[in-house]
């Protein structure tokens, strides 16, 4: 008798017993390759003996000591260390427990600090992207767009949300020689709809990640989002909860793009799984306004910051550094996008193989030619992903058809400290898989 209240309660769930490296056992001692880290958060694979030190060495000390009244080392140490890795002057860092409360988070400080600068009380709306993932609390929830908030309508906010930077189903139906980056124009169209006077903020992901299966925006996408923001008077938040920390083959995704936001949400990738952790990195301009005005900003968690997660955080983050992580993602990251395009674009039900870095994903079609996705009740990302199962390959689960129309995707998104060795294990055994798959499926 099993008393755990899964997330779907008519399938039955593998049992893992434990991980290591980039391999994950269940308990009949089967190995898998966790090629999705999780869900894009083990960024350092399993039972890394460093961060396993840092653990014990910290829990030896003290495990919790609550942040709304007390700080220490750690924390100090990991906004040091998150000061000098983020772009621009990105130099204060928030600290949560998860992703849904740092883009909570960031939700209040953008309203907050419109109110604390100069008492703008009406700029308090928060524009998103369709095919976007922001968490699931209500507030993230609001500014999520795809079917996860669906059922909760009438909970969330009523904010807008636009055309998402995606290519291979442009929403301005251009290809890439006459793109003229719509989906970033598309910002101003709603800005202007809604009024600049009511608008505190933007969100995107850097790389949309678990609503869409790792799709890249246009080369300007963020410089024009940028001028558009700094235009009409609003923040520009980066989510980089699932991008961040080398993911996408830069410290920061956003690097890439050349941009500086004003705040950026990070979680996943910052305590690789370790230990629960989340932050906003907020610019110095908007942490001063927040401490010449009211002097503080309230958005406490119990358990954000604390010690343990901080101690398990700067290990990591020193890890990649030390390790070259960032360049390793760069690199595997690179020969997986190569090969993967090569050896899955030949089977008929691959539609696109795309991605950064190690932030890489497979979008399956009814028909190449036409695009055409399949029937949602089908639900073949979800039954791929368990054939890939059999053949030792763990990818983070199918998004099957994310907002009812644009098809079944799903995301890789390995351990960066995967190596070209395993990488050509993991090419493999998916090639594998696709195969099974093929013969096996009729559609
Ligand atoms: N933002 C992004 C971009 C995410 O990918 C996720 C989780 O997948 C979240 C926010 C929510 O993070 P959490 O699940 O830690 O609440």
């Amino acid at each position: 008798m099993d008393n755990v209240f899964y997330r779907n309660l008519n399938r039955s769930y593998l049992e893992i017993d434990r991980g290591e490296g980039i391999y994950l056992y269940d308990t009949h001692g089967n190995r898998y390759i966790d090629a999705c880290a999780g869900a894009a958060v083990a960024n350092l694979g399993h039972a890394h003996p460093r961060i396993i030190e840092a653990m014990v060495q910290q829990a030896n000390k003290v495990v919790f000591s609550h942040l709304s009244r007390w700080t220490s080392a750690p924390i100090k140490e990991l906004a040091d260390l998150v000061a000098k890795l983020a772009p621009g002057s990105l130099n204060k860092l928030y600290l949560v427990s998860g992703g849904s409360e740092a883009t909570e988070a960031a939700l209040k400080m953008a309203r907050q600090y419109f109110l604390e600068r100069d008492g703008k009380s009406g700029k308090y709306r928060i524009i998103s992207r369709w095919k976007s993932f922001h968490g699931n609390t209500i507030g993230a929830l609001s500014m999520t767009g795809d079917k996860r908030r669906k059922k909760y309508v009438p909970l969330l906010l009523d904010f807008p949300h636009i055309a998402p930077a995606y290519c291979y189903r442009c929403p301005f139906e251009k290809k890439q020689e006459n793109c003229s980056v719509e989906c970033a124009l598309d910002l101003e169209r709603v800005v202007k709809m809604e009024g600049a006077e009511n608008v505190a903020a933007f969100i995107a992901e850097s790389v949309g990640g678990a609503a869409c299966g790792a799709i890249v925006p246009p080369a300007d996408y963020f410089k024009i989002i940028r001028q558009i923001c700094d235009h009409y008077d609003i923040l520009l938040i980066d989510d980089e909860v699932m991008a961040g920390f080398g993911r996408t083959g830069t410290m920061f995704s956003i690097e890439d793009w050349e941009v500086i936001p004003d705040l950026i949400c990070v979680a996943k990738g910052m305590s690789a799984g370790y230990a629960p952790l989340g932050g906003v990195i907020a610019q110095e301009e908007i942490y001063n306004t927040f401490k010449q005005g009211s002097g503080s900003f309230v958005h406490g968690h119990t358990y954000g910051g604390n010690p343990l997660s901080a101690a398990v955080a700067v290990a990591v983050v020193k890890t990649l550094v030390d390790d070259g992580l960032v360049a390793n993602s760069r690199l595997v990251g690179a020969y997986l996008l190569r090969e993967l395009k090569e050896k899955l674009s030949p089977f008929w039900y691959v539609g696109d193989v795309r991605g950064k870095g190690m932030m890489l994903g497979v979008e399956l079609v009814k028909d190449k030619v036409t695009k055409e996705p399949f029937l949602v009740s089908l639900g073949v990302a979800e039954k791929l992903t368990q054939t890939l199962i059999k053949h030792g390959v763990i990818v983070y689960p199918g998004t099957g058809n994310a907002d009812g129309e644009n098809g079944d995707q799903f995301l890789l998104a390995p351990p960066l400290t995967m190596t070209i060795q395993q990488a050509e294990e993991l090419v493999a055994a998916m090639v594998a898989g696709f195969a099974e798959f093929e013969k096996k499926i009729a559609f």
